[in-house]
């Protein structure tokens, strides 16, 4: 899968997570299956990102680096 699609992904997920815990405050916040469910998808995310957030090139992981940035900040590649 290209670098750029797995990008994509992550960023749509991340507004569903944030979009799911404003729209469901009440049910993620105040219910145990909620806060599960939350937790649940929570860390599957973070599993998600430390696999795929990396450089295609040199294969570091790219911690905060934006989703806007277009080079790797390691080795200088374009994040294509
Ligand atoms: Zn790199």
């Amino acid at each position: 899968m290209k670098f750029s699609t797995k990008k994509t992904i992550l960023f749509v997920t991340a507004f569903i997570l944030v979009g799911a815990i404003v729209i469901f405050n009440n049910f993620f916040t105040k219910t145990i299956i909620g806060m599960a469910i939350f937790a649940a998808a929570l860390i599957a995310y973070v599993i998600v990102c430390l696999i795929w957030w990396r450089c295609p090139h040199c294969n570091s992981y790219l911690h905060k680096l934006s989703p806007f940035a277009d080079f790797c900040p390691f080795c200088g590649e374009k994040l294509e």
